[in-house]
């Protein structure tokens, strides 16, 4: 993809392709495929959990993915990182499942996954971020979630890393993702010249150009999403409170501002 050299590559098992069909590769065969990705994290295989399953379902889910995870860590000959994937819809499976693991396995992180089919229950899915995030010093990875919404919400919660398709579902959308602020539909700005962003990709187009060209909406988006990153961590470097910061830009959105008030009120009885 023409990414600089050390750029670093998380290959996961592909675990949501399995929520409906048989899993058809074993943890040895993942590991296999993730060493000539040439990746440096792997994933385990996992079997992700849904809402609509009953819990005796999800629960064995969850014991197939630990024991997936023990397998892959016993094949684990050490080079790239090796995270287990970590299922749970409650903070004590997550917990558990974490310290098993730690005890029987050799991981270098842990990785939560089945927080997209939950993902509007805001206070549900923080609870179980900071359940996974007090249970391990180690490296904590979130999958599928991310988005102006979700980033500085993970950080917030002491998330190191997650990966989302947020700026490509945008693009598909017609969204323009503005950091600080938003989604904006493009036809909501139709008649902007110059466009809110000095990105590589926005800086040198006009607004028309961005709205025939999907893959530059795309790069846009990703580019908006760095820019959120960067600026989470300009605050925490520098003297800022980052509480305060994340006040202002959370305000103006009812919803997502009281997703920030839940996760402040979850982090600050923990401290
Ligand atoms: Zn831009």
């Amino acid at each position: 993809m023409g990414v600089p050299k050390d750029t670093i590559v998380f290959a996961d098992s592909g675990g949501f392709d399995f929520s409906a069909e048989e899993v058809d590769t074993t943890p040895e065969e993942t590991l296999d495929t993730q060493r000539r990705l040439d990746a440096d994290i792997y994933g385990t295989i996992d079997l992700p959990l849904s809402r609509e399953n009953r819990d005796a379902e999800n629960e064995r889910r969850v014991n197939q993915s630990t024991q997936y995870a023990l397998e892959a860590s016993n094949q684990h000959n050490g080079d790239g990182f090796l995270f287990a994937s970590v299922h749970g819809y409650d903070p004590e499976t997550i917990r558990n499942n974490i310290r098993y693991l730690e005890k029987y396995g050799d991981f270098d992180g842990y990785a939560l996954g089945s927080m997209v089919p939950i993902r509007t229950d805001y206070k549900k899915v923080t609870k179980l971020i900071l359940s996974a995030r007090q249970s391990t010093d180690k490296h904590l990875h979130v999958y599928g979630l991310g988005g102006l919404v979700y980033q500085p919400l993970l950080l917030y919660l002491g998330v190191d890393s997650f990966d989302s398709s947020a700026f490509i579902r945008s693009a598909g959308n017609r969204n323009y993702l503005i950091p600080g602020f938003g989604g904006e539909e493009l036809r909501n700005i139709e008649s902007l010249e110059y466009l809110p962003c000095p990105c590589p990709v926005c800086g040198e187009r006009s607004l028309d150009e961005i709205r025939e060209d999907r893959t530059a909406l795309t790069q846009h988006n990703l580019w908006a999403l760095a820019t959120e990153l960067r600026r989470f961590r300009y605050v925490a470097e520098s003297d800022r409170n980052i509480e305060e910061y994340l006040d202002l830009r959370f305000q103006g959105n009812d919803v997502t501002q009281r997703a920030y008030e839940t996760a402040k009120q979850q982090v600050r009885r923990l401290t």
